[in-house]
């Protein structure tokens, strides 16, 4: 809404975005959308927006008619020994914030409606996408992209968006998914948009709260790591001196990754060195009472 209360002086005002509890609900409002063929983005959430979170939204309002956030913090993406009680949550003020980027629904479920008594399905992909990075069974394991994909799933079903928005901060999040569409034949597209960092580089996560001042100061490495292993893996033609790069500034920063490795970007099969076509260089560690990841993409060069 736009309120003009001088010539040539415009306010503009936007009411928090509309929360609907049940699936029933989501599909009744959008209904009238879907039968004029307008176009619907679906921007998956767990909340406590974020600029990150913003990129997607802004890139969804861009290009589609109606633009769909979902709010849910999943619970069956979370290991026993997860931060799922503690994960930081604002629903007034992520309303507000995705009024304010033009998000025409929010769709923020109970955990009951997504998941009823007796629920006993999982959507899952194989192909060593999911036991490697995140998924090796000694970190998060295959049981959370179980939870991500299931979940998604469901949200594609709910929604029937004609583009969903993801971020590359989660890249493996993002491969998977895309595996997981192209599988199923989800009639859906699958935007990846990029990282969205810290003035002095830190990927931005809803996690980072969780960081003292002193750990905030050292979480810096990862993306330093990260910029330090494309800038030598070029400079030598050579992903083992890129590694060597990175391992380095982390430990300067006395951080002992969970793991720093070199992936295809796409299959997430390992690489032994640079192979002409993208090398996803992924990273996690605890740092203080977070554990982070970042990661970078180095394109191949020249024809
Ligand atoms: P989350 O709420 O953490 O599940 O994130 C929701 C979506 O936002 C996911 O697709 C994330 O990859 C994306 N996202 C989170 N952090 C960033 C970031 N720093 N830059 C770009 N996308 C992000």
């Amino acid at each position: 809404m736009t309120l003009s209360s001088f010539p040539g002086d415009t306010v503009t005002s936007c009411a928090p975005a509309r929360a609907l509890r049940g699936v029933e609900d989501l599909r009744a409002a959008l209904a009238p959308a879907r039968r004029e063929g307008r176009t619907i983005g679906l921007v998956p959430t767990m909340g406590f927006l974020h600029e990150g979170h913003l990129s997607l939204l802004r890139a969804a309002r861009d290009e589609c008619d109606v633009v769909v956030m979902s709010l849910f913090v999943n619970p069956t993406q979370f290991g026993p020994n997860e931060d799922l009680d503690r994960y930081p949550r604002d629903e007034e003020r992520d309303l507000r914030l995705a009024g304010e980027a033009g998000v025409d629904l929010v769709f923020a479920p109970e955990v009951a409606e997504l998941y009823p008594d007796g629920f006993a399905t999982a959507v899952e992909v194989d192909g060593g996408l999911t036991s490697v990075l995140d998924g090796d069974p000694a970190r998060r394991g295959p049981g959370h992209f179980r939870g991500v994909t299931t979940v998604v799933a469901k949200l594609f079903n709910i929604v029937g968006p004609d583009v969903a928005y993801f971020g590359q901060k989660d890249a493996q999040q993002a491969a998977v998914i895309r595996r997981m569409v192209r599988d199923l034949d989800f009639p859906v597209r699958i935007q990846v948009m990029p990282i969205v960092r810290e003035e002095d580089g830190l990927a931005l996560s809803s996690r980072n709260v969780y960081l003292e001042p002193a750990d905030r100061e050292r979480a810096v490495a990862l993306s330093r790591a990260l910029a330090a292993a494309e800038q030598q893996a070029r400079a030598h033609d050579s992903l083992a001196a890129g590694l060597d790069a990175a391992r380095i500034e982390l430990a300067a920063a006395a951080i002992e990754p969970e793991y720093l490795e070199a992936r295809d970007a796409e299959t997430l099969a390992p690489v032994a060195g640079l192979t002409g076509r993208p090398i996803l260089v992924a990273v996690a560690a605890k740092v203080g009472g977070a554990r982070l990841i970042d990661n970078v993409v180095i394109e191949p060069q020249g024809g």
